[in-house]
């Protein structure tokens, strides 16, 4: 039968019409299902501190990660750089995830080729799928770096993808001198900031390989980790640039993941400059702005760059004070008014909401630098952490949130889950209740399951708009936060007073 495409139902419409109402019933039929009140007592069950007990006994099943695979966060790195395509060998399916994710947070293209290894390359090795994907993708999408990561099949093989990408240079494939950078990142070991820091040690080291120079080119690098508000490299830059700092952001994918809409299609949007990437090694120093996903980077460049390494979260009022300070200091560059009177504007934005924030106990979970800043701003707000869920968490992590923890009188009752799903955080909704939760989208079933207001901060956001299009860091970032959190405790208020005659006494106009 034609279609009338005037009256194509979406999805939130579509499945609320009777003859699919009537599909449900029938379907319920054949799935020799439980009672109504069987489902309904084992539910009650599943909020009980027994079960809890039960749950947090698991050992070999992860239910919910609240992480990501390495080769995301190395495709991730790798489209910072100008004109970088992402290769990844190993299994089509793996990549064909990591770039729906990225899609799905940003609703933007994201590029990535796959060597779509399959049981044959699983029994003799990748060698040919890497020849023939470089030649592929170099002729197709001329790229002027190709950056390699693997996922868990190449690795499990043990795919070398030095003596590959030689290889398939010697092959022909690509030229000899168009630089193809690797990570090795094994999806059974770290999470996604793993394979963020892998890739972009290894580019960095390729590019940066024999540029040495014997002066410094008096440039602070910024490495800004696994941060996905796209906003926050603008803002980092328009700081340095408003102190007057020559910088270099390393993985600057402000344009590629917002790129404007201009009816042209644009493979590599921006990006940072290869020959100022290759010039890194050259600077003053290097500033990282999350610790955990650039461990192994900045040991490099520690080491092998004899650079001057430094990490520094501008979150909050005191994150952004130590940054603005840290960089005056190793610039000698004041600090200008105009970032003062910023200052002054949180200040006064976070006093204007301290009231409805200040005491609120909450739970977070998400990447450990993340968590991090974001609980060190509520301590700020004088709110008091209460379950804190870091899935890809490690010793040195949870020692500095603890010692953070520890330096605040609303801290100090805060527990730790490091290693932990979001099927142990529903646990903990149910028995140890809050006032609020901070997390990704994925929060959204525990705020159905809990009720629970979630606040959406973190990795990824896949069912609201634009958040990513706001800055976190610096004082505008403050203000930002803010805007997020109060504003969720407002819409509970009144969602929870809004009954005519019964609730509503407190459903006010002005909060
Ligand atoms: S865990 Fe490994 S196999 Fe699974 S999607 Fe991630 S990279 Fe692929």
């Amino acid at each position: 039968m034609p279609q009338n495409p005037e009256k194509i139902k979406d999805h939130v419409e579509l499945f609320h019409q009777p003859e699919y109402q009537q599909l449900f019933q029938n379907k319920k039929e054949f799935e020799n299902g439980h009672t109504p009140e069987e489902v309904q007592r084992v539910a009650e069950w599943t909020k009980t501190w027994e079960y809890r007990e039960k749950n947090f006994a698991r050992e070999a099943l992860t239910i919910n990660p609240a992480k990501g695979c390495q080769p995301l966060g190395a495709m991730f790195a790798a489209v910072g750089f100008e004109g970088t395509l992402p290769f990844v060998q190993g299994s089509q399916g793996c990549v064909a995830y990591f770039r729906t994710h990225l899609t799905r947070h940003y609703k933007e293209p994201f590029s990535g080729v796959s060597s779509s290894m399959t049981e044959d390359a699983a029994v003799f090795g990748g060698l040919q799928n890497m020849i023939d994907g470089l030649a592929n993708a170099y002729a197709l999408y001329k790229p002027k770096m190709i950056a390699v990561c693997t996922t868990c099949m190449a690795e499990v093989i043990g795919d070398d993808l030095g003596a590959f990408i030689t290889n398939a240079k010697n092959a022909g494939s690509v030229p000899q001198d168009l630089p193809v950078p690797f990570a090795h990142t094994p999806s059974f070991v770290g999470s996604h900031i793993t394979g963020y820091d892998n890739m972009m040690k290894g580019i960095l080291s390729n590019l940066t390989a024999g540029k040495k120079k014997a002066t410094s080119n008096g440039k602070i690098n910024f490495i800004p980790g696994f941060d996905t508000y796209v906003e926050n490299n603008r803002e980092v830059k328009r700081i340095a640039e408003l102190m007057g700092i020559n910088y270099t952001l390393l993985s600057d994918n402000s344009d590629y993941v917002d790129s404007p809409n201009d009816g042209e299609f644009n493979m590599y949007p921006g990006g940072t400059k290869l020959e100022d990437a290759a010039d890194s090694i050259n600077a003053k120093a290097t500033i990282a702005l999350q610790a955990y996903s650039t461990s192994k980077t900045r040991d490099y460049i520690a080491k092998e760059w004899g650079q001057k390494v430094e990490v520094s979260r501008p979150w909050g009022i005191k994150g952004t004070d130590e940054f603005l300070m840290k960089l005056s200091e190793l610039t000698g560059k004041a600090i200008p008014t105009e970032l003062e009177v910023e200052r002054g504007r949180a200040v006064d934005a976070m006093t204007d909401s301290h009231a409805w924030v200040h005491g609120k106990r909450f739970a977070i979970y998400g990447d450990p630098d993340l968590v991090y800043s974001v609980v060190g701003f509520m301590l700020e707000m004088g709110a008091e952490p209460v379950h804190i869920l870091v899935h890809n968490t490690n010793e040195a992590f949870e020692k500095e949130l603890r010692g953070l923890l520890d330096s605040s009188e609303f801290g100090k009752e805060a527990k730790i889950w490091g290693g932990k799903d979001l099927w142990h955080l529903r646990s903990l909704l149910f028995t140890e209740p809050v006032d609020l939760l901070i997390g990704n989208s994925y929060g959204k079933y525990l705020w159905r399951d809990c009720g629970v207001p979630l606040v959406r901060i973190g990795y990824p956001i896949m069912d609201r708009h634009h958040y990513h299009r706001y800055a976190t860091v610096g004082y505008k970032g403050v203000i930002n936060l803010l805007n997020w959190i109060v504003n969720t405790i407002f819409e509970e208020i009144d969602r929870n007073t809004n009954v005519p005659g019964k609730t509503d006494i407190s459903y006010d106009l002005i909060r």
